[in-house]
Formats: structure tokens, sequence, C-alpha cells
């Protein structure tokens, strides 16, 4: 197959019933327009309740690293208007927002004192202490509420990503429903491992280190084609890699995944979020260096409540990061098959040529 004009539909390999389209001879789709583009935010804006110095525009601190003294990270409640038309990740089901009204907790983690700061200027300390906050407000809210069954940590950075603030934060919806993308997820992968003994993500975690992938007819049973499947690596660490998806909705979406088993996000220990805010941080400058105008969401997609063990095997943490570079076609919104006009594979060698500073 030439390699420039690829042209095919991936399937997911964990939720077998999401596939994109690969198609690099569409050429160029419309990009984000001008209110989209990202600008070199300031370090500190005197009216903005986030900004070191402002506390007082906003709730108590829930949470504060370091505890007294200047702060570097806060966690408060999302009390306030600003926030209230924060777009919800789109992969929270109808209805949601009443839910979490009817009962939930709702915080904003404010990253960084440093207004403006993108994630990957700033120092991999303070990365891993902000990993360590997310981590805590999680055990905090499973060990405190038995109504929580989910709590989606996300960020939204820059407008074409939903994001109304411009000061850096992060937030954490500890809900009374699983979303059904994690769902999906969780069953899928359940299936799996019922089926092969093995977590599907620790397959594909072994495949980019080690093995070819090799498709084949499903008729004729005649070969396909050839995978080379640690051309999906972006970004790899001790305890943490970073891939391309073999068939991800954006063209620039990038998980990050711990290389051994780990079903929950709160069993991450001290030295395994030194290697991931590396790790994090790193991709984040490669994203920022290919894309441009980097505008994204993350997400921590991790197993629900802690005491339920049944996705324990077959379930495995991951963070996914979605950079928002395209507005979606009709295609897309009416088939729900995503268009990527980069191959993943071609992507992925992008980020991987990056060279980086540190
Ligand atoms: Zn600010
Ligand atoms: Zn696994
Ligand atoms: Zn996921």
């Amino acid at each position: 197959m030439d390699d420039d004009n690829i042209r095919e539909i991936r399937i997911d390999p964990i939720v077998p019933t999401q596939s994109v389209l690969i198609s690099t001879s569409r050429g160029k789709r419309p990009q984000m327009d001008e209110p989209f583009l990202h600008r070199d935010e300031p370090d500190y804006v005197q009216t903005c309740p986030f900004c070191l110095g402002n506390e007082h525009l906003t709730p108590p601190s829930l949470l504060q690293v370091p505890e007294s003294g200047k702060w570097d990270i806060r966690v408060v409640e999302n009390l306030y208007p600003v926030l209230d038309d924060d777009r919800l990740p789109v992969s929270l089901p109808p209805g949601m927002q009443q839910a979490i009204e009817g009962y939930g907790h709702h915080e904003v983690v404010i990253d960084h004192f440093n207004h403006g700061i993108p994630l990957q200027k700033m120092d991999q300390q303070h990365l891993a202490l902000l990993l360590a906050v997310y981590r805590d407000r999680m055990d905090f809210f499973y060990n405190n509420d038995p109504r929580v069954k989910y709590i989606l940590v996300y960020k939204n950075s820059g407008k074409a990503a939903g994001g109304s603030m411009e000061h850096t934060h992060s937030q954490l919806i500890a809900m009374p429903v699983v979303p059904h993308n994690i769902q999906d997820e969780l069953e899928w992968s359940r299936e799996f491992y019922q089926k092969n003994g093995e977590c599907i993500f620790c397959v594909l975690c072994n495949e980019t280190s080690t093995l070819k992938t090799t498709l084949f007819d499903k008729s004729s049973g005649e070969k396909r084609q050839n995978y080379e499947t640690g051309k999906y690596v972006v970004e790899r660490g001790k305890h943490f890699v970073a891939i391309k998806p073999f068939a991800s909705r954006y063209e620039w979406e990038v998980h990050i995944l711990p290389i051994k088993h780990q079903s929950s996000y709160l069993k991450v220990t001290a030295e395994e979020l030194d290697d991931l805010s590396w790790v994090l941080r790193r991709t984040m400058a490669r994203l920022q260096t290919v894309v441009g105008n980097l505008q994204y969401n993350y997400f921590f997609h991790s197993t629900p409540h802690v005491k339920d063990k049944k996705y324990a095997e077959s379930y495995h943490w991951h963070i996914e990061i979605c950079p928002r570079t395209t507005i979606p076609s009709g295609f897309e919104l009416g088939s729900g098959l995503f268009v990527n006009t980069i191959s993943p594979e071609e992507a992925a060698a992008k980020l991987r040529q990056v060279a980086l500073e540190d």
C-alpha cells in the first residue's frame, strides 16, 4: 500500500465498536479559526481569581501545596459563574450536569501559581506534585463518599478545548455514574481478558517494544499488511510509555500508560509519578513543537471505585491527551467515524523526531 495515500478504516483494538478513517489523500481540513489561536499568556493578571495574591476571590483552599506559605498548587471548589459555562468533556453522557448538581463534587485544581505557564514549561518536580494532587483528591473522594462511582480528572487548555479560564487549571468531577466511554473500555477489555487471559493494554504496551503485528484477510487468510508497532512509541520512560494509538479519534492524540500492569491511578507511587511527570512533560513539549498553538484536553481513565475489584486484572489506567487542531466535519459528526489526515505512524515519527533540550 502506498504510504502517502493510506485509506483504510481502523478498528480500535480496545473498543472495537469505535473506528477511524485514515485518509491522507483528503488533504488539509479546515483548521481552527482566528479566535481559537493561542497567544502567549502573561505570568500574572491582576483580575484573575486564580493568580497568586487573589485568593480572596475564590472559596477557601481545600488543599494547598505546600501546606503553608506561598502556594504552588491549590484546589478549590468550583463555584464561579465564570466556570459554569466551562464546557464539560464530550465524554459525559447527556444529562450528566443535572446528575452532578444532584450530588457530586466539582473541584478546580489551580495547576500553578503562574497564570500562563504551559504544562511543558513547569518543572518536573512541580508536575509530579500536581499529579500527586490528582491522586490524593481521587483517594479522598473514593474513601469519603460512598455515592461516588467515578472520578474524572481532566484538563481543558485553550478555547478550542473548552477552556473558559485562561489561568492554567484542571478539574475533578466526582460523580454518581461511570461515563459511558469509560464503561465501554472497562467492558470490552474485560471481555478480552476473559477470552485471552491477558490485559489488552498490557498486550499493546508489549507490542510497542517487541512485536510486529500482521493483519490477515478475514475470509482468505491472506497476509495483508505488516505494522511495525514500535512505530507508535512517542516517548518512553522507566515506568511509562507514550504511544500514538493505532486508531485514535484525534490526529495528534497520544496516550500515556504504565508499562507494568496497574488498574487504578490510586496505586501510582512517588517514584512512578516522577517518571510520569518526565514522560508527560516531554510528550507535551513534542506536541507543542509539532502542532504549534497547542490546545488540548487530557483525561485520566482509571478503574471505578477503588473497592470494586471487578476490573483489577483487565483494566489498565491511562491518560488520553487530545490536541484540538481541526473542526469536526459534518461527516465525522454524522457518522461518528473520525478522520485522520495523517497516519498515526507518520504522526508518531514526527513527534519522536523533535529534539528536546532536557
Ligand atoms: Zn491567573
Ligand atoms: Zn495491563
Ligand atoms: Zn481510555
